[in-house]
């Protein structure tokens, strides 16, 4: 193990490993950037096909061991294995990673440990073997239960598919599962979004992720829009296709804990909510972002400046570059942002807003601001805890950027 780089506390300074610092990190993503092929609107660090597929996962594995390391091994809540598709990847070499999850960290009990996988790559056996290596919760990328949608998406699953993952996640014995669907997706209507809630509801998942689409620069929906082959759907439906979501999955006895999320009881993604929450948490893999406490600076070979409370980290896109940057030194991270006190407020208030549990304003020009805007419907105030109302969630920036920064 690598001792040499465990972080020293600040307050301390006595070389122990950071009891502070493995208190505050309790949750780690793995990404896994591989899928059957490239849909249309993503703009995830993820390439087609899983060729090379070997040769990343060994990098990850050392990557995993150094920053369990650095952290001590610390105690995990979460665990969240996304991408790409890591559903697709070898059972042996998912086995792996989850080996080598347990070598260098421990696992609470109790843990949240998610694998997102879609419908094309599941399977009953599949299922079967991701439960024993250690997930206990799944994320079905279903998205739509309409071929044309589906096809306009680029996905390469059909509805049936769709359904029947759920079921075989079901079946195999996870007793945590949640979908994803997309809105706002042109040629898709009121109607017809309403039906693909429905189907989804009545397949019966614990959780339900609901999205707008979103066109980002580059992606083969960018260049469509952009030559004038495919119009966008209009703010006002793609708000109307939201709250339908809201009222359809309130109905049917999900609660909305957050702008596009939705749980049964005790079914909250608690990894998310890390990130919501403006939680730390580590991060492995290409593309993946990290944010930690400034006292793990050290161990990755960085000297934070004097007012920054913590660092956010990124390893880049390129899965090459990523596999040659873990041989010579595991811990490498290839983008670094200080986090200050300020910073710290900002984010805050700008994550905590999209929960339904709102977030705390800390100053007094903030909780100024705040009744101004409870006064124009916008916020819910309690004590120090503001949360948007429904008129508030359709101009959740304009509320964050006011809050974060009153009176500007
Ligand atoms: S499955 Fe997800 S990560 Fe993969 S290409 Fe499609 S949207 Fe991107």
């Amino acid at each position: 193990m690598r001792r040499d780089v465990i972080a020293v506390d600040p307050a301390t300074g006595d070389g122990r490993p950071s009891d502070r610092l493995t208190a505050t990190v309790r949750s780690l993503y793995i990404h896994i950037p591989y899928c059957e092929r490239k849909c249309e609107y993503c703009d995830f660090v993820s390439v087609a096909g899983a060729n090379g597929q070997h040769e990343y996962v060994g990098a990850l594995l050392d990557e995993l061991r150094a920053v369990g390391s650095a952290l001590d091994g610390c105690m995990l809540d979460t665990l969240f294995c996304g991408g790409g598709t890591p559903g697709l990847l070898d059972l042996r070499l998912m086995a792996s990673v989850m080996n080598e999850v347990r070598g260098g960290f421990r696992l609470a009990p109790g843990a949240e440990v998610t694998l997102e996988v879609n419908p094309s790559s599941a399977s009953a056996q599949r299922a079967e073997a991701w439960l024993a290596a250690g997930f206990n919760r799944v994320s079905v990328g279903v998205q739509s239960t309409h071929a044309d949608i589906l096809g306009f998406l680029g996905r390469v699953h059909t509805s049936g598919r769709a359904l029947a993952a759920l079921a075989e996640v079901r079946a195999a014995g996870f007793t945590n599962v949640s979908a994803d669907l997309i809105y706002a997706v042109p040629g898709l209507d009121d109607g017809r979004w309403l039906q693909s809630l429905e189907q989804v509801i009545d397949a019966g998942p614990d959780h339900v992720s609901c999205y707008e689409l979103t066109v980002e620069t580059g992606t083969p929906l960018h260049r469509a829009v952009a030559e004038g082959r495919v119009r966008v759907v209009d703010g006002e439906a793609a708000l109307r296709q939201h709250r339908l979501a809201v009222d359809t999955l309130a109905g049917a006895g999900y609660e909305q804990y957050e702008v596009s999320n939705f749980a049964r009881a005790g079914r909250v993604c608690r990894h998310n909510l890390v990130y919501w929450r403006n939680g730390h948490y580590a991060s492995t893999g290409v593309g993946a972002h990290g944010h930690l406490p400034v006292a793990a600076a050290a161990a990755f070979g960085m000297t934070p400046p004097a007012t920054a409370l913590a660092f956010r980290y990124q390893h880049g896109r390129d899965i090459a570059a990523y596999i040659a940057d873990r041989c010579g030194s595991p811990l490498s991270v290839r983008n670094v942002e200080w986090i200050d006190a300020e910073m710290r407020t900002e984010e805050t208030i700008m994550l905590g807003l999209r929960l339904r549990e709102g977030v705390h304003l800390e100053s007094s020009a903030a909780l100024r601001e705040a009744r101004e805007l409870v006064a124009a419907g916008l916020l819910e105030l309690e004590g120090s805890r503001a949360r948007a109302t429904a008129r508030g969630e359709d101009v959740l920036n304009q509320l964050a950027l006011r809050l974060a920064a009153p009176g500007a």
